[in-house]
């Protein structure tokens, strides 16, 4: 298998010079392609840094990041907002648009990367079909439970076809019962595409139960 995500010696400062936080320190790992990994980590253990590392919303201070074989640590413009339609990414408290329908918060994402508006329609009640939730597709994020909302997440994440998908602490804002339908979800998702998950959690049990490996930073 090749590998689809290559940290390499990657540090991470926060701050200047007079208050310096290491958030990174000198790490290095691989994700092989369609390979499930947890990662795990106590608060503060820097896993929210390595995630925005990847996903280039924030940038590494030493170090690269490789995506598919290309060094994304050094990309501007065009190649950097290429590389990051091959990520997804989902959050812990979901941030979906409260003044937006289920269908609006999906459709926005496909908009901002240039989808003409009837290929849009097409694409967005495909992922609501995937994540089981075309019934709702006029509500607002208010009327959802928290598992309704993180599978709005995923579909919104999934929406430009990426070949990972990044999960920062996407079940620790969820009950046991909300946290088994999002699990199972991204089974049913792994079956059906050939996606890579990175998830990052700080509880074990979650890790445990769905990933084939699991690094602890
Ligand atoms: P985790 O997600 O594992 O809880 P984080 O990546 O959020 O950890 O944080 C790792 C360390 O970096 C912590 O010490 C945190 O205080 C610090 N940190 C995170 N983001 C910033 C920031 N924007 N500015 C300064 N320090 C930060
Ligand atoms: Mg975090």
């Amino acid at each position: 298998m090749s590998n689809i995500l290559k940290i390499d010696k990657v540090e991470k400062y926060y701050g200047s010079k007079s208050s310096l936080t290491k958030a990174l320190d000198n790490l290095s790992f691989e994700v092989d392609k369609g390979e499930f990994v947890a990662i795990m980590g106590a608060s503060g253990s820097g896993k929210t840094t390595l995630l925005n590392c990847i996903s280039t919303i924030d940038k590494v201070t030493s170090g690269h990041i490789f995506v598919g074989g290309e060094d994304i640590t050094k990309l501007k413009g065009r190649a950097l907002r290429k590389v990051r339609l091959e990520m997804g990414m989902i959050f812990q408290h979901f941030n979906l648009i409260s003044g937006k329908t289920v269908f609006e918060n999906i459709e926005f994402v496909l908009k901002a990367s240039g989808v003409p508006k009837e290929k849009r329609k097409e694409r967005v009640t495909e992922l609501l079909k995937l994540v089981d939730l075309s019934d709702k597709a006029n509500v607002y994020p208010a009327n959802l439970s928290g598992g309704q909302k993180q599978r709005v997440g995923i579909a919104r994440a999934l929406a430009n076809n990426p070949e990972i998908l990044l999960c920062d602490e996407a079940t620790s804002a969820l009950d046991l019962e909300n946290t088994e339908e999002i699990l199972n979800l991204l089974q049913r998702i792994r079956e059906q595409l050939n996606i890579t998950i990175v998830f990052i959690t700080h509880e074990m049990e979650v890790a445990k139960k769905l990933f084939d490996r699991v690094a602890v930073m």
